[in-house]
């Protein structure tokens, strides 16, 4: 195996699958089979899921609430879909799953204490970090490399639906754009590329976590990720590693 602890960093919108918001069964079914599946060969997982399925933040505009307060509900948002996903997990597995917050809400899930958190995973839990790091004007891509360092995970998986990793432009607007194979931190940075939040790279680059963004949508990707393949984008940049930028032609249309 390549790595023996990871986080996994899923969008709300991995919940709501094919309807627009809200829950749907089917992909619920799905993520946990996929991780249940690396559960199952001994990796350690952890996961931070976001709230997009239920409220973003940057909709306070729109519906003319304060900011900060727009999100608190998003984080609230994270949470019940933490909780979720503990239910499924729990109804299709005997795995140890712990839900721990950012926002203490101690009747339903415990406390993020960082030590607890990384001994859960000793023991081989499944870990849900939910409510971001518990502080508005983020998204959850930023706490999700923050608990990734913060448990030591060797890197963090972002699993995407609708692409498959990082292009070198809009694959919807330029059918000429090229996916990285590999890239580095810093490239992504200077060129701006789209699909992570540039808060949570900046933080992955200093602190050598390497990033894989994937097609979350097939079934498999996870597991043939943590045994050493190369699917979707790694974003890396460690010293004894160092990269070329290769780009391939796109393998989906998408
Ligand atoms: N959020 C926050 N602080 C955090 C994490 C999340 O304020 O540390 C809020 C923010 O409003 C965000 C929302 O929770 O828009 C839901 O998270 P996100 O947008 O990342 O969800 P995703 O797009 O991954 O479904």
């Amino acid at each position: 195996m390549r790595y023996k602890r990871v986080v996994l960093k899923l969008s709300g919108g991995a919940i709501s699958g094919a309807l627009e918001s809200g829950f749907d069964p089917e992909a619920l079914e799905h993520i946990a089979d996929e991780i249940l599946d690396i559960h199952s060969r001994g990796i350690e997982i952890g996961i931070v899921i976001g709230g997009g399925n239920i409220f973003r933040g940057e909709q306070s505009v729109r519906w003319g609430i304060e900011r900060s307060e727009a999100d608190n509900i998003g984080m609230l948002g994270t949470i019940i879909n933490s909780l979720m996903l503990r239910g499924v997990l729990n109804a299709k597995s005997d795995a140890e799953v712990r839900v721990m917050t950012a926002i203490p809400i101690n009747a339903v899930a415990e406390p993020f204490i960082r030590l607890v958190a990384a001994r859960h995973l000793d023991k081989g839990y499944i870990v849900i970090f939910a409510g971001g790091i518990g502080n508005p004007f983020l998204t959850t891509d930023y706490p999700g490399v923050q608990r990734a360092l913060e448990v030591r995970a060797e890197a963090i998986l972002f699993a995407k639906h609708k692409t498959n990793g990082i292009y070198t432009d809009d694959p919807n607007k330029n059918t000429d754009a090229r996916l990285y194979r590999r890239i580095s931190h810093d490239t992504i940075i200077q060129k701006n590329l789209g699909a992570l939040d540039q808060s949570a790279v900046i933080l992955a680059r200093d602190h050598h976590l390497p990033i894989h963004v994937f097609d979350f949508e097939q079934k498999g990707m996870m597991r043939r990720i943590v045994e050493g393949e190369d699917v979707g984008t790694l974003i890396t940049q460690t010293p004894e590693d160092v990269l070329k930028e290769e780009t391939i032609a796109q393998e989906n249309s998408i």
